[in-house]
């Protein structure tokens, strides 16, 4: 008997170091840790001793003798990885050596803004190298970022990292203002007045547009902000969809797609033990959605969403996934493609899916591939979604779908376009438009010339794009704090003019209504007692008004849930 690593690996590699015989891969600082989707323990050298179970943060390790059916399945795929990648007893630390700032003399004082997983990794960063004092400072009254905001409902155990970011929080030396924004109350240079350096893990906060003739009809939307309406941001909260026809139409097919297909499809029941908006909830209740048709531009083995996720389908109750044999009809360039594991898997399982026998799901989930929507139409709102039949292509080495002229529409009241997160520019950074990131250097924002700006930083998605999964942010943190520490070792941040009080006094003057770590943790408390009344883990508030009466300790009302 072994351990197993399942679905919900974050990949922040907190498992790695507890391993006593070191069999968990890949290692950050192995290639293979950029595409893996979760890390594996290699069943042959476990000695199932439970060690790298309490330190993962979302709970995906278990013995495969408690494995539960959706997840009995992950037995077979930790051991395939080490058929194809043999355990090397080379790595000993996921986390590399660190250079850490002297107890005497200055103390580090940085700036943090953004109060998700980036951050929150940055803050851990800081603290493993020096006795800083660490200013966090996010828009939002609540903390989480993405996590929060982003993480589906149905998926609690992943959400339950934000635990473990609040426990970093607590460290002497971190302090949190929420409700406050950056150019807004107070300017980069006013941070830089108080602190050596300032490190930007904003995330992202938009989505990319299709840009095809119709996209602004009414039911034409973003998926980005789909999800932010049902997990209840604050700027999404009151957001209103149509939900009355019997058929919604998802344009791309990443995990974020895939979030938004199982939530329209999930039985109100099963989402009202969740997290999930209040709103949301009520507006799915009366929801007339039966089928969600995710239209991808590739073909199965390019397809954007992990293959746990993609299995995970499997598993949903009442929900036929449908997928139409045709789509196994792979042309040659595409075909290579299954030489790697990982498209291969995914292949492997669009062939069972085009297998199994559906109709007995009251709703339906359909991927479609090498489609592209070319038009929506519709009189007032949006009715019909026009696509172009794609082939793949060879162009400078990379499969590219391209129209064919062959043509096709479907019929859909509600398009929810999910392509991938954008980055919005930053005031007072420069920021690269193509790619979507503030133009940097290992973290250090560099202006047109390449040279840094000095006690600028960047981290997360804004650093990097909207790539990789919440552990990722984990190793962009450490590179980012390992070039300011140095920077600060050597004497390249200016020394800041306020000090901490002088900090807190400025903010207190610009936003009086900025939310400590006090406020949080009663606007936490009242949440989690909301849900308790409600039988779910938490009732977010939406309102801002509602949340900062919270804060300060108000009576309020709870929304229902139930
Ligand atoms: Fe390593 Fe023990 Fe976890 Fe097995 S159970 S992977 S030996 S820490």
């Amino acid at each position: 008997m072994a351990y197993v690593i399942t679905q919900r690996c974050c990949k922040d590699a907190s498992c790695i170091s507890e391993c006593p015989v070191d069999c968990i891969r890949p290692t950050p600082d192995q290639a293979e840790y950029a595409t893996a989707e979760i890390l594996h323990i290699d069943p042959a050298t476990c000695i199932d001793c439970g060690s790298c179970v309490p330190p993962c943060p979302v709970d995906a390790i278990f013995s495969e003798d408690d494995l539960i059916a959706p997840l009995r399945r992950y037995a077979d795929i930790n051991a395939d990885y080490y058929d194809k990648h043999p355990l090397q007893p080379d790595i000993t630390s996921p986390l590399p050596a660190v250079r850490r700032v002297p107890a005497t003399g200055r103390k580090l004082r940085v700036a943090i803004v953004g109060a998700g997983p980036a951050a929150s990794y940055a803050v851990e960063a800081l603290l493993r190298r020096a006795d800083a004092e660490i200013d966090v400072i996010e828009k939002l009254p609540t903390p989480g970022g993405l996590v929060r905001a982003g993480v589906a409902p149905d998926h609690p155990d992943t959400k339950r990292i934000i635990e473990v970011f609040d426990s970093t929080h607590t460290a002497a030396g971190v302090q949190r203002y929420f409700n406050v924004t950056v150019g807004e109350h107070i300017s980069q240079a006013e941070l830089l007045d108080h602190h050596h350096a300032v490190i930007y893990a904003v995330g992202t906060a938009t989505d990319h547009r299709t840009g095809v003739p119709g996209e602004e009809l009414p039911g034409s939307r973003s998926a980005t902000e789909f999800v932010a309406w049902y997990n209840g941001h604050p700027d999404c909260a009151d957001n209103e969809y149509d939900l009355t026809g019997d058929r919604a139409v998802i344009i791309g097919n990443g995990n974020v797609a895939l979030d938004v297909a199982r939530i329209l499809t999930a039985d109100p029941a099963d989402l009202a033990i969740t997290d999930i908006s209040p709103p949301a909830l009520e507006a799915l209740r009366n929801s007339m959605i039966r089928e969600v048709v995710l239209l991808g531009r590739r073909t199965p083995v390019h397809a954007a969403y992990t293959s746990t996720e993609f299995l995970a389908l499997a598993y949903l109750p009442n929900v036929d996934v449908v997928i139409d044999e045709s789509a196994l009809v792979l042309d040659p360039i595409s075909r290579s493609l299954l030489d790697d594991p990982t498209a291969a898997f995914k292949y492997a399982l669009t062939a069972e899916y085009a297998a199994t026998p559906t109709g007995s799901g009251s709703r339906r989930i359909e991927f479609r591939y090498l489609l592209s929507p070319v038009a929506y139409y519709g009189h007032g709102q949006v009715e019909r979604v026009k696509f172009v039949h794609n082939e793949i292509r060879l162009v400078d080495g990379a499969h590219v779908a391209e129209p064919t002229g062959r043509t096709g529409s479907i019929e859909t009241s509600l398009v929810l376009r999910s392509v991938g997160y954008r980055a919005q520019p930053i005031r007072d950074l420069p920021f690269d438009t193509r790619r979507a990131v503030v133009p940097n250097e290992q973290g250090r924002v560099i202006d047109s010339n390449r040279q840094p700006l000095r006690g600028l930083y960047v981290t997360g998605w804004v650093k990097r794009g909207a790539q990789g999964v919440i552990g990722t942010n984990r190793f962009d943190a450490e590179e980012t704090v390992e070039h300011l520490v140095t920077d600060f070792l050597a004497g390249a941040l200016a020394p800041p003019a306020g000090n901490r009080t002088a900090f807190a006094e400025l903010l207190a003057t610009r936003r009086p209504q900025y939310i400590d770590e006090t406020g949080w943790h009663a606007i936490d408390s009242a949440e989690r007692a909301a849900g308790q009344a409600n039988g779910c883990p938490r009732v977010k508030f939406t309102d801002t008004g509602t949340i900062l009466d919270i804060a300060a300790h108000k009576e309020v009302d709870y929304p229902a849930t139930t």
